[in-house]
């Protein structure tokens, strides 16, 4: 019986390598040699036996002790060849498998139900072809997110960087009135800003991403960290004739962190003032549920269709209604990310035409 191929009645069907198969093909193997090993005692028996007597009536039982002997060696090395033959044809199958497995992606068969060594080694090289699937699928997802974050930098670059050369071509080919350069000093002002802002951006998402920025949260104020967002946008609400309300109780205390929190949130009251009309209201409120607080920021803007409620919290995703308006489609991106590296979701609820309240909410404990 072939060793690599016997069946091991009653073992368990645990799949790992288990001291068993080692186990059993050792007792095979001192089976096979059993026998060689049984003749060739008995031969030197009957050797001493004739040497001990000394007398030539014994040398039938010398003869008989040779050809047992020479029976063990045939036997045995019939064995050994043998073992050689399964042992081989055992490694070809199997690296006629691995091959199979690494150069044209072929899934192994795992053999039939029969628990022998062959069909456990299958089931190993199976998993392990599942295992090298998933991470080539994985690595591919990857590779394509990286294409894709690559061509939308591209994208979201091109329009300022060509923007750029062009007014400094202007400017250096053709010097006009102090009034026209300032005008073109300002449009690269714009331009520069705007790739500043974006590289800003960019490198706050990776660092979350990669985690190369770790949030610290604490049991600290909202209020103060509502008021600490406010601050970036009370300028410009004022410069649109927007009236902006807060309603949140001063002494209510939340674990998060607050510097990405409150960046969060000015990410939403910017989004606000940018998209509310001059004269409209921006409304922040600030409540505690059973398990999160709820923060609301609700304007009355140009709001937002359903069918894009999914898709603004996209990458660079953008709305055709807001063209002429700056941004680069990351605000609400990195929002998302800083909250739920926190333990909390926003969501939207908007209309066009009816403004729009965007909730955040924030786990109450750590
Ligand atoms: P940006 O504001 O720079 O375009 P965001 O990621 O902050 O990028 O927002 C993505 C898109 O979602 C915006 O371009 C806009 O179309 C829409 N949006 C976000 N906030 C509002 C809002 N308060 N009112 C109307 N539309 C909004």
């Amino acid at each position: 019986m072939n060793p690599f191929y016997h069946k091991a009645a009653g073992a368990p069907a645990d799949p790992r390598i288990s001291a068993k198969d080692s186990g059993e093909t050792h007792r095979y193997l001192r089976k096979l040699c059993l026998l060689p090993v049984c003749g060739m005692l008995l031969s030197m028996w009957f050797c001493i036996l004739f040497f001990c007597t000394r007398s030539g009536y014994h040398r039938p039982l010398l003869s008989m002790g040779l050809a047992l002997s020479f029976l063990a060696l045939g036997w045995t090395l019939f064995l050994l060849w043998l073992l050689e033959e399964r042992l081989s044809a055992f490694t070809s199958d199997l690296c006629r498998t691995i091959d199979r497995m690494t150069e044209g992606g072929t899934c192994p068969d795992a053999g039939s139900d029969k628990e022998t060594l062959k069909s456990r080694i299958n089931c190993r090289l199976l998993r392990l072809y599942q295992i090298m699937q998933t991470q080539k699928h994985a690595a591919e997802k990857e590779h394509q997110k990286l294409q894709q974050l690559i061509t939308d930098i591209s994208h979201q670059v091109k329009t300022p960087v060509s923007n750029l050369m062009l007014v400094t071509d202007t400017l250096l080919t053709r010097p006009g009135s102090a009034e026209e350069q300032t005008v073109f000093l300002k449009g690269l002002k714009n331009q520069t800003d705007k790739l500043h802002f974006l590289f800003q951006a960019l490198l706050k998402t990776s660092q979350l991403e990669t985690g190369a920025i770790q949030l610290q949260k604490s049991d600290t104020s909202l209020y103060a960290t509502i008021a600490q967002a406010l601050s970036g946008i009370l300028c410009q609400a004022d410069h649109k004739h927007l009236s902006v309300t807060v309603n949140c109780p001063e002494e209510l205390c939340l674990p998060h962190d607050r510097t990405w929190t409150s960046e969060a949130l000015f990410n939403l009251l910017d989004n606000a003032v940018k998209y509310t009309p001059e004269g409209g209201s921006i409304r922040i409120s600030a409540e505690l549920w059973e398990m999160y607080a709820k923060i609301d920021i609700t304007d009355t803007g140009i709001g937002i269709p359903e069918s894009s409620h999914a898709a603004i919290f996209r990458r660079f995703y953008r709305e055709h209604e807001v063209h002429n308006i700056p941004g680069v489609g990351i605000g609400l991106y990195l929002t998302r990310k800083i909250v739920t590296l926190q333990g909390g979701y926003v969501i939207v609820a908007s209309a066009p035409g009816e403004g729009s309240t965007f909730s955040v909410f924030l786990p109450r404990h750590f």
